[in-house]
């Protein structure tokens, strides 16, 4: 970040005064945001930072690094599943009651959550409930006997039920060949379980009322008991069969309303990886929604140079969010651990890399960032290849690097370590820190509203207004390599100074020149 550039200043003495005022300001913030309006940070436990050696990540290791998140400004924490599970990325829940040993014990997860408590962060964790996994008791159990409890908690078909007869599929070349269906046959059985994500995955049958009362138990002990905050919800469309989406939509009505019981402050995030129309309608039950469309429409208009349609895509969205609930919280995000890392989707420019943060940050929404983006991780598919392990010192240094995997992209070679970045402070990690803390101090950046500023002839540039409570300040993004200059309208002409500017502006009354790609933030 350069300087700030009071414009028209009057003398010396005034420019001085605010060139103090302003370095007070960023050394000593005055924080502004209320969860969940600040940045949420996602963790893959395994891959973020291993305390005992063993290679893999886990909660004390975490534990060890909330001063690291905290000096960040994060004001919240997402962890990837961390229940017991056969499978690297824990997806496949075999006890919704107890934390995986290589992760640590419910003891250790108690004091990482108390921890981060006295440090104002809060603990959102994921609940995986649309299926559990093959190894889970309750499924071994079923596969016994359709007389035994846990029968009922499983979708099943006899193996002449209609619905589940193979399809066979004809192939261009006249053969035929059987489609996948999602019905496993039990071996040595005449029934059929029903899995969503693939057969080691068993779909929890939400029809159940047992099913349902046990999964209120499940979420009750994490809010009550262990004290966590809220959770992120996996694969929340999929709970019901995707045809009764009506159903999905009131079930998670009727579990915010459960968890509200224990916890009235419950923050509750869900995973609806779709379109903007069908996320919409979930808003009732889950308050907050990854806003999947966004992410994506900022990578476009950073790879292309192209600003032009981002603020009136953003509001279109938000509109229709609003129109369902007034008071949902939009989750943005630029990639999470299913998606290529941001860097990687912006061909590690690390330019462009920074254009989407201070895209991202300047906003409206609750930004979310994956664990890494802050030092510029690079990852694409397949998925583990996106969750490789946080780099926190250069290797020979590095206490704390996980192990479990041999990276491919995120190496010494390719990655500054955080170490390392947290000395330079034009480094990426300083710029995510910056505009983080930035708009933590803000309300105009964490409430306001946001409204485009039309621009003819130059695509490159993203302008607009966000304001609160007659505060505004006017955001100009230059998304390509030149320098632009951006005539101001005379409605614009109240905007004299710089607020804030990652490279340093020209301005004057009638227009301001943007270096390449840098951002500017006016006030008045
Ligand atoms: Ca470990």
């Amino acid at each position: 970040m350069k300087h700030i550039h009071p414009f028209h200043c009057a003398s010396l003495l005034i420019l001085l005064a605010l060139l103090a005022a302003w370095a007070t300001q960023a050394q000593n913030p005055q924080k502004v945001s209320k969860w969940p309006h600040g940045v949420t940070y996602e963790i893959f436990v395994q891959s973020f930072a291993d305390s005992d050696g063993d290679g893999i990540g886990d909660i004390k290791g975490m534990t060890s690094r909330l001063d690291y998140l905290q000096d960040l400004g994060v004001e919240g924490i997402w962890l990837m599943p961390i229940n017991p599970s056969p499978s690297y990325h824990k997806y496949d829940v075999t006890d919704y009651y107890d934390i995986h040993p290589d992760y640590g014990t419910l003891e250790d997860f108690k004091t990482f959550v108390k921890e981060a408590h006295d440090r104002n962060i809060r603990v959102v964790i994921d609940l995986v409930l649309n299926h559990s996994s093959s190894q889970n008791l309750w499924f071994k159990e079923a596969l016994k006997d359709e007389h035994i409890k846990y029968w009922d908690y499983y979708v099943w078909a006899h193996k002449d039920d209609p619905r589940v007869q193979p399809v066979v599929r004809k192939m261009p070349d006249g053969t035929e060949r059987p489609r996948r269906t999602n019905w496993n046959l039990v071996p040595n059985s005449d029934y059929l379980y029903f899995s969503h994500f693939g057969r080691n995955m068993p779909d929890l049958n939400f029809d159940n009322p047992k099913l349902q009362q046990e999964v209120f138990k499940i979420g009750k002990f994490w809010l009550k008991d262990v004290g966590i905050d809220g959770f992120r919800l996996d694969a929340a469309r999929h709970v019901f069969p995707d045809e009764r989406a009506v159903d999905n939509h009131k079930w998670w009505e009727f579990f915010l309303q459960e968890m509200k019981t224990v916890n009235p402050d419950v923050y509750i995030v869900g995973e609806v990886w779709a379109s903007t129309e069908i996320v919409g309608p979930y808003l009732k039950g889950i308050p907050a929604l990854f806003n999947f469309d966004m992410g994506l429409e900022i990578i476009k208009a950073i790879n292309e140079e192209n600003g032009s349609q981002l603020v009136d895509k953003h509001l279109k969205i938000r509109e229709f969010y609003q129109s369902i609930n007034p008071d949902f919280v939009d989750a943005t995000f630029l990639t999470n651990h299913d998606q290529n890392r941001i860097m990687s989707s912006v061909n590690n420019n690390m330019d462009k890399a920074r254009m989407a943060s201070s895209l991202l940050m300047t906003l409206p929404g609750s930004p979310y960032i994956f664990y890494g983006e802050e030092i510029g991780m690079q990852g694409t598919k397949p998925d583990q290849y996106i969750r490789e392990p946080f780099l926190w010192n250069l290797r020979e240094k590095d206490q704390l690097r996980a192990s479990w995997i041999k990276p491919r992209n995120s190496t010494d070679s390719t990655v500054l370590a955080l170490a390392v970045q947290q000395t330079d402070k034009n480094s990426l990690f300083n710029h995510y820190k910056t505009l983080i803390h930035l708009r933590n101090s803000s309300k105009v950046l964490t409430y306001g509203d946001l409204s485009p500023m039309k621009l003819s002839g130059q695509p490159a540039l993203c302008a607009f207004v966000r304001s609160d409570a007659g505060e505004s300040l006017l955001i100009i993004h230059n998304l390509c390599q030149t320098s632009a200059t951006l005539k101001l309208p005379q409605s614009y002409q109240g905007y004299k100074t710089v607020w804030f500017a990652t490279k340093t502006p020209l301005l004057s009354s009638r227009q301001v020149q943007i270096p390449g790609y840098s951002t500017v933030i006016l006030t008045k």
